[in-house]
């Protein structure tokens, strides 16, 4: 068995010694299903009305389960027909495996669509929603006095589950739909040894002080309200710096690359996603609105068709292409309430989108410019190792996806040309996560606490052009058809910046920190203050965030609330700051590349950190 394979073992046999110690502590247990999942498991579990499990409950279900662990009985299987199954799960008391055995005794070779095979008893193999033949067995576990429907693998033993944690308790709907009788779904992590489970915790610690909910409101960068609703983010002053910073780079990448900005509406006819399939398509998730005329509009979920517009409103040569329009601007879309959580999933999102028109014979050069700004960006902002995932159209199940399998394989075949040109077969393709439109090179951002993301993407799009008639006139004067290029660089703001905030921990290089430096006056005289003033008007004809503390609190007390906001550079400035003997800056510490401070000429510490914003550095040069 590999690594994997048997990590995944004991996090599925953990599930089953929950179950059963929670079966042993409590009376009337009925149990849900209880699959693995990232980092460990979970169990779906109805204890009636009157107990409500809470994290203070842990400390016992744990211990419990370290006993069965500690008794180390084998899993047994054993087969029964879908009949014996019944009266077993009617004699056991077991009302939701009832139901699932029902379902499989009713549907025939149906399995229930909503549920995991293996959570069913059913052989391995049958993984789609039918199964090659009429079921007739199912299979059931049995470790010491807990037996449960299900089709394996396990550990050997309980003794062999490596190291858990139960880590929460949350309500879930019985096979997810709220008319269903409400659960209690039992969380743990699993790994293999005791270490590896103090690291992943320790990690969760570390994601938890850095968590961008909380660092956004300490660092005063974004907010929500109420009235003006849920996943509608706010930016603060100190939130729009940062925000536009990131997004001015971007840009200067772009236009290096030769593309032109442009600007659209944030609405449309209904006429435009018609055309797009985009009507049809994110019909749920459009905010719809109908004028005082009766005409249908939305608010846009991308920018692409508007740009369509642009592209098509004069003929356009060969000679002209590619055309490389690049546009930040909002997109709405109405995400489900309970899916919004901070800036990761939001209804308003500020995207750094372009799109660029080009031939078939120009998609891999612009693939590789789009890509160069892609890798120039994250390397930059402190993304070493970008993971790349070509995402392709699934040739089993082509419903989803616009236009015929063999111009999927052709893109496909493109693109893949693109990727291996540049790192051999340093990737891994995603079968199903094309866009409807076409495939897709996603990259991947692994940040510092070793959590990956998937941030930037490369589309090609050979339905749009299709679909909005987009063509060139080609070397022989006929009208050719062309394909687009779909690149957000950030992805959305709001999500790269819920993962650059977790990443930098608030700690922004210079070059982005809202504040970049901050002038701390020892005490109110005016010839204090006059300095103060003077300085800052010298920083800030340079161009830097230079901001002033000359309240009433100690310089200690001044010197730790700059520390809390993470600001790059401190400055304490008296009696010998004023009478010219220089500047003695306090670099915070993750920029500082030598420890002890230099005593520096006002004009050379001003110019020298213009200098590092100016170069995008990362370390300070002083
Ligand atoms: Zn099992
Ligand atoms: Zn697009």
């Amino acid at each position: 068995m590999s690594e994997q394979d048997n990590l995944y073992a004991m996090r599925h046999s953990l599930a089953h010694i929950m179950a059963g110690a929670i079966t042993r502590l409590y009376s009337g247990v009925k149990l849900g299903v209880g699959p693995v999942v990232e980092n460990g498991f979970y169990y779906d579990i109805d204890l009636g009305p009157e107990v409500k499990l809470s994290e203070d409950d842990f400390g016992r279900i744990e211990e419990e389960m370290q006993k069965i662990i500690a008794e180390d009985y084998v899993f047994e299987q054993s087969m029964k027909s879908v009949d014996e199954a019944m009266v077993w799960a009617h004699e056991a008391g077991q009302p939701y495996k009832m139901e699932l055995l029902n379902d499989l005794k009713r549907e025939g070779t149906t399995i229930a669509k909503d549920l995991d095979t293996t959570m069913m008893g059913l052989p391995a193999g049958i993984s789609g929603t039918t199964a090659p033949q009429p079921i007739t067995e199912v299979s059931f576990y049995t470790d010491g006095d807990f037996t449960d429907l299900c089709r394996g693998p396990h550990v050997e033993s309980t003794g062999k589950v490596g190291a858990f944690k139960l880590m929460r308790v949350a309500g879930a709907y019985w096979r997810g739909k709220d008319t269903n009788p409400q659960m209690q779904r039992v969380y743990g992590v699993a790994f293999a040894t005791p270490k590896e489970l103090r690291q992943y915790l320790d990690m969760l610690e570390e994601a938890r002080k850095r968590d961008h909910r909380k660092l956004g409101a300490e660092l005063d960068l974004f907010v929500f309200s109420d009235l003006v609703g849920a996943g509608l983010p706010l930016w603060t002053p100190r939130g729009t710096v940062l925000k536009n910073q990131l997004d001015a780079f971007v840009q200067s990448l772009r236009d290096e690359a030769g593309f032109e900005q442009v600007s659209i509406p944030h609405l449309t006819k209904k006429d435009l996603y018609e055309r797009s399939g985009h009507w049809s398509k994110f019909k749920d998730e459009l905010f719809r609105m109908t004028t005082r005329e009766g005409h249908e509009f939305a608010m846009k979920p991308m920018n692409c068709p508007h740009h369509t517009q642009i592209y098509a409103a004069q003929p356009r040569s060969y000679r002209d292409l590619p055309i490389r329009y690049r546009d930040t601007t909002m997109v709405y879309r109405d995400e489900q309430s309970g899916e919004l959580g901070g800036l990761s999933r939001v209804r308003g999102i500020t995207q750094d989108d372009a799109h660029v028109f080009a031939r078939v014979s120009q998609i891999d050069d612009e693939a590789r410019v789009l890509w160069r700004v892609i890798e120039t960006f994250y390397n930059s902002c402190g993304f070493e190792q970008l993971r790349l995932r070509l995402s392709t159209h699934d040739p089993e199940n082509m419903a989803g996806y616009a236009g015929g399998a063999e111009k999927w394989e052709s893109t496909v075949g493109q693109l893949r040309a693109v990727i291996e040109e540049k790192v051999g077969d340093d990737y891994f393709t995603g079968v199903g996560e094309a866009a409807f439109y076409g495939p897709k090179i996603d990259f991947m951002a692994r940040d510092a606490i070793g959590r990956e993301h998937q941030l930037a993407t490369i589309q090609l799009d050979f339905n749009q052009p299709e679909g909005f008639d987009l063509t060139c006139t080609n070397e022989a004067g006929e009208p050719e058809r062309i394909v687009m290029l779909h690149c957000a660089v950030m992805g959305s703001h709001e999500r790269f910046l819920s993962v650059y905030i977790e990443h930098t921990a608030g700690k922004f290089p210079v070059w982005c920190a809202p504040e970049q430096v901050r002038l701390l006056s020892v005490n109110q005289e005016p010839s204090t203050l006059q300095f103060v003033s003077e300085l800052q008007a010298r920083g800030r004809a340079l161009g830097l965030r230079i901001t002033t503390d000359n309240s009433n609190e100690s310089v200690g007390k001044k010197i730790r609330s700059a520390e809390m906001w993470k600001v790059p550079y401190t400055l304490v400035i008296g009696e010998k700051e004023i009478s010219g003997s220089g500047l003695a800056p306090r670099i915070r510490s993750d920029l500082a590349t030598s420890g002890e401070p230099k005593n520096l000429a006002v004009e050379d510490f001003l110019q020298s950190v213009a200098a590092e914003a100016r170069s995008r550095a990362s370390q300070s040069t002083l």
